[in-house]
């Protein structure tokens, strides 16, 4: 059962918690409602689709892998020197307050960065942002470049991602994430689905839903808090990225 937090208007108060489907139908309307308040896109839609199916597929749980990776970015996160967390319209949607509570566990920033971008949506999404706490919303800028990508997918805060050691990327595409990787940043991805390119270029895939996987960063995140570099260390190393994939895709294959 979906616990988080509800912001105001975004439950829709025609589900009922009792509902066995409650979970996966306020996620869908989280999405609508995004859509309508113009911080997703239309595609944002398509690919909400795409996480359901890999989702039900994994039995809507945290399985035991995606946990041990959450605590695998968690320490990525806390060990860095610059972790920026990287928003897009799917995200802002369905998980506002756990980004501004995940980037306040670890000092990260919070960077805007979209597919489909138009400066509208991101002034959008980081007017929604601060509406649920964040301070300073990166991605507006756009004075930074990942190299291979064209124009418009290149852009990036040069201050912000651009510069950062360590980027969360939940909901990434594949070209990108590849593109990220090959800068050189440790990449903590959030993507159902355990084939995507995203998730295969990830230091660390969490295959896990996102609004289950932020809330479980976090709290890793603030038990991790006075833990010592060598601990951190230690965490990073013993995760082993292919068998997290390869338990994730065994899940789904044996459903
Ligand atoms: P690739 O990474 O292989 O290039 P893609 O970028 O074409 O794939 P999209 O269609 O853009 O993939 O789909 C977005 C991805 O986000 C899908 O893999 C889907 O499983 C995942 N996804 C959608 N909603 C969520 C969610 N709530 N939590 C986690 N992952 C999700």
């Amino acid at each position: 059962m979906f616990d988080g937090p509800s912001p105001a208007g975004m439950t829709g108060p025609e589900i009922p918690e009792s509902h066995p489907r409650y979970e996966s139908l306020l996620t869908r309307h989280r999405i609508e409602d995004g859509v309508d308040r113009g911080l997703t896109s239309k595609q944002g839609l398509i690919a909400q689709g795409r996480g359901e199916a890999f989702d039900y597929l994994l039995g809507e749980e945290t399985i035991p892998s995606a946990d041990d990776a959450e605590r695998a970015a968690a320490a990525h996160l806390q060990r860095a020197d610059h972790p920026v967390l990287s928003v897009n319209g799917n995200v802002a949607a369905l998980v506002p307050g756990e980004i501004v509570s995940l980037a306040e566990a670890t000092d990260a920033d919070i960077e805007v960065n979209l597919f489909n971008r138009t400066d509208r949506r991101i002034e959008r999404i980081a007017g929604h942002l601060r509406a649920h706490g964040a301070e300073r919303v990166k991605g507006q800028t756009a004075d930074g470049r990942i190299p291979g990508l064209d124009h418009e997918r290149a852009k990036v805060d040069a201050d912000g991602i651009e510069s950062a050691d360590v980027v969360l990327v939940p909901l990434e595409d594949g070209d990108r994430a590849e593109a990220l990787g090959a800068m050189g940043k440790t990449e903590l991805v959030v993507d159902l689905n355990p084939m995507s390119r995203s998730a295969r270029a990830a230091t660390v895939p969490i295959v896990d839903n996102l609004i289950r996987a932020l809330p479980n960063v976090t709290a890793h995140a603030e038990a991790l808090r006075g833990a010592s570099p060598a601990e951190l260390d230690s965490i990073i190393e013993s995760f082993d990225a292919d068998a997290a994939l390869a338990a994730a895709e065994r899940r789904i294959r044996d459903a």
